[in-house]
């Protein structure tokens, strides 16, 4: 699509207040209220929302279980199959509109939302192609008498969707392909930061060929609509990706009916550079492991572990590469980072920096606010790197979620896993090395959802993706995901 967001209104945004869509009718919240969406480069108003309550939530759980009972359970495994192709290819033709929400409601620039079309494409085809490839299996019992004995997956039924602002789209898919590939139904609660996109998203699900209730998009605050959601008795299944106090919240609201809980939480992924590797290669991804999307990803690689033979020339060259980033409206084709989601995340960010100062870190670059006339409006923070950073410090323990990274030098293998482990957290983790066999060795110990060696934060449909410990638990993407939303049903006929 041609649009030029400096000259051109996006199609979406047409100053009417949005619906949310339940049951295959695009609707207001019950009690008539709504809430603002906010472009996070200038603070300019995108839309009027609707501020779902729990009324609204009891109807779309309804329109999703009536879908799941109804017209969806008649859907044979290649008829799902088909639609989901569709639908893939509807989201490749709208792509670029698709990116441009995304980067005018939550900031990302228009280059990253665009750059993930063919992962998050090759994702819903990699689904859609598992549509008809679910099969149970048979068992040789040690019964007497004929038995057949057999496995059969069912789909859970009523999945509950709640997403992050920091990548709707991106969660848009991941959400909703495993869901639509074995025969569920959906209530997908957006973030309250970044509503958008998931109502257009929703729009082409239809136009695929869904039938009515087996997506409903509900937007609301997360207090409200995303509690009435993880609570719902009606809801089978709850797949989470947001902080972990959010995620600990859901799991407790789940329990009255014991849904079935996965969550894709924080992280403080460490990234290991030892003084065998490719320093230049090395240094560049670990810059990049914290900076991308602002510092606003789950597997931020924000503890930089550096052997101590190059570790000054590392802090050195990622300061160097934290200060030549264009920080800029996502909107603007240059621009290599956005602003922060919110100003509320921005003084979150702004807070760390300034415990790091207290707690004796190093500033070697960043560490500010660009309140300049271009950016003043917009919530936007300098990619900002410190040195000295000890390990009890609050920015190299906790979720910064920003562009914020932290190096530590390191001298033995040993001393580096057992300091990389020693977090709550367990997501992601990068190390750097030419040494074949350390790279096995270190890639087993260390306590991570994740190892990337040589490389850092690389996803594929057919990997999967998830956290141990406080990042969560239950995997995204891969096959391993499937079963997630299967039910095992052990079948016994005794014949002959
Ligand atoms: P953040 O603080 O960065 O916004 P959250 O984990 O709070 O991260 O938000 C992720 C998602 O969880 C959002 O869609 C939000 O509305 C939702 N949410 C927030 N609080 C709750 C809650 N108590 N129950 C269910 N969902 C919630």
């Amino acid at each position: 699509m041609d649009f030029d967001p400096m000259t051109d209104r996006h199609p979406f945004l047409d100053g009417q207040p949005k619906r949310m869509l339940i049951g295959g009718q695009w609707v207001p919240a019950l009690s008539g209220k709504t809430f603002e969406t906010r472009n996070p480069a200038n603070g300019d108003l995108l839309a009027l929302v609707p501020e779902a309550g729990p009324e609204d939530i009891d109807r779309a759980v309804a329109a999703a279980r009536a879908a799941f009972e109804g017209p969806w359970r008649r859907f044979k495994p290649d008829e799902r199959q088909a639609v989901m192709l569709r639908f893939a290819d509807l989201l490749e033709r709208h792509w670029d509109e698709l990116a441009w929400l995304d980067t005018l409601d939550m900031g990302a620039p228009i280059r990253h939302t665009r750059g993930s079309q063919r992962h998050l494409i090759g994702l819903m085809r990699y689904y859609a192609g598992q549509a008809t490839a679910l099969y149970g299996q048979t068992a040789e019992t040690s019964m007497n008498g004929e038995m057949f004995a057999a496995t059969l997956k069912e789909p859970v039924g009523v999945v509950g969707s709640i997403i992050p602002w920091n990548g709707p789209l991106w969660a848009c898919v991941f959400k909703t392909a495993p869901v639509l590939a074995t025969g569920c139904t959906l209530v997908l609660k957006p973030a309250e930061d970044a509503p958008l996109t998931p109502l257009r998203f929703a729009e082409l699900a239809l136009e695929a060929g869904l039938p009515p209730g087996v997506i409903n998009v509900v937007t609301g605050h997360g207090r409200v609509a995303g509690a009435a959601l993880a609570a719902h008795p009606g809801v089978d299944k709850v797949s989470f990706t947001g902080s972990v106090g959010t995620g600990q919240e859901i799991v407790r609201a789940s329990a009255g009916n014991l849904k079935r809980v996965s969550l894709e939480l924080g992280g403080k992924s460490p990234h290991i550079l030892f003084d065998d590797a490719d320093v230049e290669a090395a240094a560049t991804a670990a810059a990049y492991g914290v900076f991308a999307n602002a510092g606003q990803i789950c597997t931020a690689g924000t503890r930089v572990f550096v052997q101590r033979r190059i570790h000054d020339q590392v802090v050195e060259r990622m300061a160097q590469i934290g200060a030549s980033l264009r920080v800029g409206p996502g909107t603007h084709s240059d621009s290599d980072i956005g602003p922060l989601v919110s100003a509320r995340q921005m003084e979150r960010v702004l807070g760390y920096v300034g415990s790091a100062h207290e707690e004796g870190a190093r500033l070697v670059c960043g560490g500010t606010r660009l309140d300049d006339p271009v950016r003043a409006a917009g919530n936007f923070v300098a990619p900002t790197v410190f040195a000295d950073v000890a390990d009890p410090m609050r920015i190299a323990r906790e979720e910064i979620f920003g562009p914020v990274a932290s190096v530590m030098p390191f001298d033995t293998l040993d001393e580096v896993v057992q300091r990389a482990n020693d977090s709550p957290f367990g997501l992601g983790a990068g190390v750097w090395t030419r040494d074949i066999g350390r790279a096995h060795a270190i890639a087993r110990r260390l306590q991570s959802g994740s190892v990337w060696v040589n490389c850092y934060n690389q996803m594929d449909p057919s990997m999967p993706f998830g956290g141990v410990k406080l990042s969560g638990y239950g995997r995204e993407s891969g096959l391993q995901q499937l079963d997630e939303y299967l039910h095992v049903k052990g079948l016994w006929i005794q014949h002959g």
